[in-house]
């Protein structure tokens, strides 16, 4: 029989490892194993935290994520969201929701290989800017794609934000 320390080796043989990293270089992280939700995100707070149209969130399980260097810079604007970021070059990293317990996202753009991910569906879809003409077949969800656990929810009024 083996140890325990073996099969954990014998598993990591075959988990895919991934690795991102900002654009200075000062924060990087290592992926291990397969995300298990890919998104388009279309709405409003993501648009705005990261200054691009739309953003694609990749989530793992936060037992997946390891930040190598250093740690990331962390902003919240939504009671229970926290998004990071590289405080030196403004990187947009990552995606934290108290209502999503066991769940972290992390930005297309951190990630080296980004043609990997390949999103499953749109979030927020009604809130998608009117000039954006996307052909694919994915489902079109309204709000979240993730359900939210209501026991940590949001104030009512608060704005609810991504993936
Ligand atoms: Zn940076």
């Amino acid at each position: 029989m083996k140890s325990a320390a073996a099969e954990a080796r014998t598993a990591s043989i075959f988990e895919p490892v991934e690795t991102g990293h900002c654009f200075c270089g000062e924060i990087a992280a290592r992926m291990t194993g397969e995300p298990f939700w890919i998104c388009f995100d279309h709405d409003d707070d993501c648009r705005r935290a990261s200054g691009a149209p739309l953003m694609v969130w990749i989530g793992y399980r936060p037992d997946q994520l390891d930040f190598t260097k250093a740690q990331p810079a962390r902003f919240s604007a939504t009671e229970g969201v926290v998004r990071t970021f590289c405080a030196r070059c403004g990187t947009t990293i990552g995606y934290d929701d108290a209502r999503l317990s066991g769940e972290t996202y992390l930005s297309i753009g951190f990630m080296d290989q980004p043609e990997r991910f390949i999103p499953t569906a749109h979030a927020f879809w009604s809130e998608r800017l009117p000039w954006l003409e996307l052909a694919d077949s994915l489902d079109r969800v309204e709000g979240f794609t993730r359900p939210r656990n209501p026991a940590a929810s949001h104030p009512a009024g608060c704005a609810a934000s991504d993936p």
